[in-house]
């Protein structure tokens, strides 16, 4: 019999929160990340991460955001530390524009609470933002923002409570399946488990040659600034955010650490050769980038420069994420959530991951997230 269940491979948002959920339901697990976790050379470091439950990408993803709410509050309790903050969230831009219109029909289709402002009412109601006055908008209560690096963490620490196995500061090389389980090979030394799930980020390409093809890795920059009015950037005044103009899409928090308001394009992003590449080189192009939404529609924002950060996506063609069984091995299973927008889900997803792991149907749909959907696309 192999020594462990199941091992999982990459200790970040989707890596972490799968071991928690196979160590609390009593599974020999084990967890190898190559770094220490809450690292910040992959996508899930930065301070904070949006939740919302209005979903513009899809209406879809609605139900799975309900269950990872839930569960980000159950982790919140079980580990008694604060990883999520509500504050609401605006969704503004030009007429018609994808953000504000997706995020307006998700809300209908699932009964969400929201509301729908003119220019002149965002402007009024959150003093953060002045809008140009023919963009509109919507604001959902059932939003905020999460801390990705304590998140983290704390799922590690609660799997080891309940006795999982952490490996840091490893490197996995190769996964073999074998006749009975699967053999995981690193730099120190080989492990076997009965199944295996590779949520490895923008590394995943490593582990499933196939699916590099359809991925595309891209370097995001976060910058922070200090608020010329900082009474109005607090996250009792401001929620999070994403704005859309004809040129670009920004996200954004209020300045709830005394770090600054952080803001983000969410389409640009330089195309990185691979993980390995990033590093922590924000530049001046890359801070007049980010100011241009702010000179826009936050102008209050725009204040000195406080720090820059940078940060992978993995995008998917279609933006959705990948979460299957290897179609080279059922007990391999790939999770790549990302294509910007997946951290809000480790909570739910690590429950899925556990789930297909353990050769169980998941209780949340992931048809979505199949890999076969890239087959179809080029056939
Ligand atoms: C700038 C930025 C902003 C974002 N904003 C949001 C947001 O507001 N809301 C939202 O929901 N999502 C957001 N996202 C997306 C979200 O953060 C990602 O979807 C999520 O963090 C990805 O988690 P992951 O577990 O797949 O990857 P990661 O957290 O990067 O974890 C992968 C782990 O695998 C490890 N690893 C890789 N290869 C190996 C190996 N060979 N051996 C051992 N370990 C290995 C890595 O070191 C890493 O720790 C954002 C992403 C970025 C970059």
């Amino acid at each position: 019999m192999a020594a462990f269940d199941v091992a999982v491979i990459g200790l970040g948002a989707m890596g972490s929160a799968a071991l928690f959920e196979l160590a609390r339901q009593g599974k020999r697990a084990i967890g190898i990340e190559q770094f220490e976790p809450g690292h910040d050379k992959g996508s899930s470091h930065g301070e904070s991460r949006i939740i919302r439950l209005s979903y513009f990408e899809h209406p879809s993803y609605v139900p799975l955001a309900r269950r990872a709410l839930e569960k980000w509050r159950e982790l919140e309790q079980l580990c008694g530390r604060t990883i999520l903050t509500m504050t609401g969230m605006l969704e503004a831009g030009y007429p018609g524009c994808p953000v504000v219109e997706g995020s307006l029909e998700a809300s209908r289709q699932h009964q969400l609470e929201h509301e729908i402002l003119g220019a002149a009412e965002i402007n009024r109601r959150f003093p953060a933002f002045r809008v140009p006055s023919h963009w509109t908008g919507l604001f959902q209560p059932d939003a905020g923002f999460l801390r990705p690096e304590l998140a983290i963490q704390q799922f590690v620490a609660q799997a080891e409570r309940h006795g999982a196995e952490v490996r840091t500061g490893t490197r996995v090389l190769a996964i073999e399946p074998l006749s009975a389980g699967v053999r995981v090979r690193t730099d120190a030394g080989t492990i076997e488990a009965g199944s295996v799930i590779v949520s490895t980020g923008a590394w995943i390409g490593d582990f499933a040659p196939d699916l590099r093809p359809h991925l595309t890795l891209t370097r995001q920059v976060l910058g922070w600034f200090s608020p010329l009015r900082p009474d109005h950037y607090t996250p009792e005044n401001c929620p999070v955010f994403m704005l859309e103009s004809e040129n670009d899409a920004c996200y954004g928090f209020p300045d709830f650490a005394g770090t600054g308001v952080k803001t983000a394009s969410h389409r640009k992003g330089a195309v990185l050769a691979n993980a390995d590449a990033l590093s922590q080189d924000g530049d001046v192009a890359d801070e007049a980038q980010i100011r241009r939404m702010l000179a826009l529609a936050m102008p209050d924002a725009n204040g000195p420069l406080r720090a820059m950060r940078t940060c992978i996506y993995t995008r998917t063609p279609d933006e959705d994420f990948v979460i299957d069984r290897s179609p080279v091995d059922p007990r391999i299973i790939l999770a790549s959530p990302c294509s910007g927008h997946g951290f809000k889900f480790a909570s739910v997803i690590g429950e899925i991951l556990a789930d297909l792991a353990l050769g169980k149907t998941p209780a949340n749909d992931i048809s979505r997230f199949q890999i076969d959907r890239f087959r179809t696309r080029t056939a």
